[in-house]
């Protein structure tokens, strides 16, 4: 009788507790994913070459992908990227308008991330980690998650490159750490903590970096399969690591702690990195949800190096999705399939080399800004009177010292009509004007909000000039980068994996400054405050 009575009690409580929701359902971790230079395109260029128990093909099967996401401002580069992504905002609002800019306050040129006031932590001397997220002027959602938690979630960045951590992790977090090449080793600042904890000590003492560099690195396939790409000796392709593959990186050893970061081991360290910080600080174990952002940093600097038509960028993407494979095994392994919240993104794409296209037909070309700077200098003097009337020329934009031209009672008007008509003369500028005349500037109205999302009257300059496409900014006779508006920088990849995530996709124009708030919906807390971004509402609706 008592048995029967308790297995009708047992029976009315489950079938009310399935009706009403005592708690709010949150995944017990948040992954965050960014690969730094990931082209959109870079999903299907390599597809057919992706591993099936890999990681780029799970995410975009069993996940939720939007095709179409597009960064909505410039400069279209990594600090931007990073601090976008995570505060759903851009750089007119949330300040970081470049990797460096002028600060027209200051009078110098800043990094994004640098903050004299702090100190490294680390085994070393070195200011590399003179870091910290001081420069962002708005929250990320990591902030509004300890925010939400009453500080009760960890949050944790990690980065070969200081800003890939720091801007996406924001002003509350619990770390930050970034990779000091000079010493082979993750470190951070005291902003974050006094001491790097135990267990960040012992992996640096593992010395992985030089066991790395015993690998070498060979393709993964034979060179011979890699038809998706250039051959390997393209003139045009700095030589970091060597002549060709395979590379012999057992001569960086002890000597060199930078050559890893053009190589897909930096990537594979990375995850290292982040496997010790899950385990060591307990993240997604316990009822509060836990934000883990790491950023894979050396595709870049393959990018840049090679070009991303090169066998190392094919091998870097068939490697990374190897290593995201085992990482999402390792995940549901330790915090359990569909207990965390994966989305994986990109802070910008890139351009082909010039050379590379030029050698197809498709126009294309280098400007060398530095020179374009001094010669417009030395002509402003002769004209104007004044030296160094422009004081830098970061981010496609000119930076006149307004300060000087003041106090030499020259003609600020004319100067930036002079720069502005000089510019405009160049064959390789489509535009040039004045960013205080952007709203009665005639161009193409999706460019124009672009430039206004990245203007930030304190660090912007006062002229824009942008290139003709597949024009970039360039020094030497290898390599590109990227920056601009145009599709091949600003077309990211967005995949939402896991937690309440239902698969699908969806090709409608999406933002980056849209993640942010859509990861505020999914774990129903407050969006970051300077979002400007929309909720994602087929990732939302199940
Ligand atoms: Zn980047
Ligand atoms: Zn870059």
């Amino acid at each position: 009788m008592f048995c029967r009575s308790f297995l009708f009690f047992i029976t009315i409580f489950s079938f009310f507790t399935a009706f009403t929701q005592t708690t709010i359902a949150r995944p017990k971790l948040v992954v965050g994913v960014v690969v730094d230079q990931m082209r959109w395109d870079f999903l299907y260029r390599y597809y057919d070459r992706y591993a099936e128990n890999g990681g780029f093909k799970r995410l975009i099967n069993q996940g939720f992908s939007c095709e179409n996401t597009f960064i909505p401002y410039t400069p279209t580069v990594t600090g931007a990227g990073h601090a976008s992504i995570y505060t759903g905002s851009v750089p007119a609002i949330n300040g970081v308008t470049g990797n460096l800019w002028w600060d027209n306050q200051l009078n110098k040129s800043v990094y994004c991330t640098e903050d004299t006031t702090v100190k490294t932590v680390s085994g070393s001397a070195s200011t590399a980690g003179q870091q910290s997220p001081r420069n962002l002027l708005v929250t990320t959602i990591a902030d509004e998650l300890r925010l939400a938690t009453n500080f009760r979630s960890k949050t944790i960045g990690i980065a070969i490159k200081d800003r890939g951590g720091i801007l996406a992790t924001g002003h509350s977090a619990n770390a930050a750490y970034w990779y000091d090449p000079k010493i082979g080793e993750w470190i951070t600042s005291n902003y974050y903590m006094n001491e790097l904890p135990v267990w960040v000590k012992n992996l640096n003492a593992k010395k992985f970096v030089d066991k790395y560099y015993q690998q070498g690195w060979n393709t993964l396939y034979p060179i011979a399969t890699y038809l998706q790409s250039s051959a390997d000796d393209k003139i045009y392709e700095a030589k970091p690591l060597g002549k060709s593959f395979p590379y012999d990186l057992k001569q960086f050893a002890g000597k060199n702690y930078n050559a890893i970061l053009s190589t897909p081991h930096g990537n594979s360290f990375t995850i290292d990195m982040a496997k010790e910080a899950l385990e060591a600080e307990g993240l997604g174990t316990d009822n509060h949800t836990d934000l883990l952002a790491i950023s894979f940093s050396s595709p870049d600097y393959i990018g840049h190096t090679f070009g991303p038509n090169s066998i190392e960028q094919e091998d870097d993407f068939l490697r990374l999705d190897k290593d995201l494979g085992e990482f999402l095994d390792y995940l549901d392994a330790k915090v359990g399939k569909g207990q965390y919240l994966f989305f994986l993104s990109a802070d910008h794409g890139v351009a082909h080399v010039p050379q590379f296209l030029e050698e197809h037909k498709i126009p294309a070309g280098k400007v060398n800004v530095t020179a374009l700077e001094e010669t417009m200098n030395a002509q402003l003097k002769q004209k104007f009177g004044g030296d160094n009337l422009i004081v830098s020329m970061y981010n496609y934009q000119v930076h006149l010292n307004n300060g000087a031209i003041d106090n030499l009672k020259l003609d600020r008007t004319a100067i930036r009509k002079w720069v502005v008509d000089h510019l405009s003369k160049q064959t390789f500028i489509s535009h040039a004007f004045e960013l205080e005349k952007l709203s009665e500037t005639t161009i193409n109205a999706k460019v124009k909000g672009m430039l206004a999302n990245g203007y930030y009257p304190k660090r912007s300059g006062d002229i824009q000039f942008l290139f003709l496409p597949q024009w970039i900014e360039s020094y030497g006779n290898t390599g590109t980068t990227h920056g601009l508006w145009n599709p091949y920088d600003s077309h990211i990849p967005l995949l939402f994996y896991g937690w309440n995530i239902t698969k699908g996709k969806t090709h409608r124009e999406i933002h980056m400054t849209d993640i942010a708030p859509t990861l505020a919906a999914l774990l129903h807390i407050q969006m970051p405050n300077g979002s400007v971004g929309n909720v994602i509402l087929e990732v939302v609706n199940k």
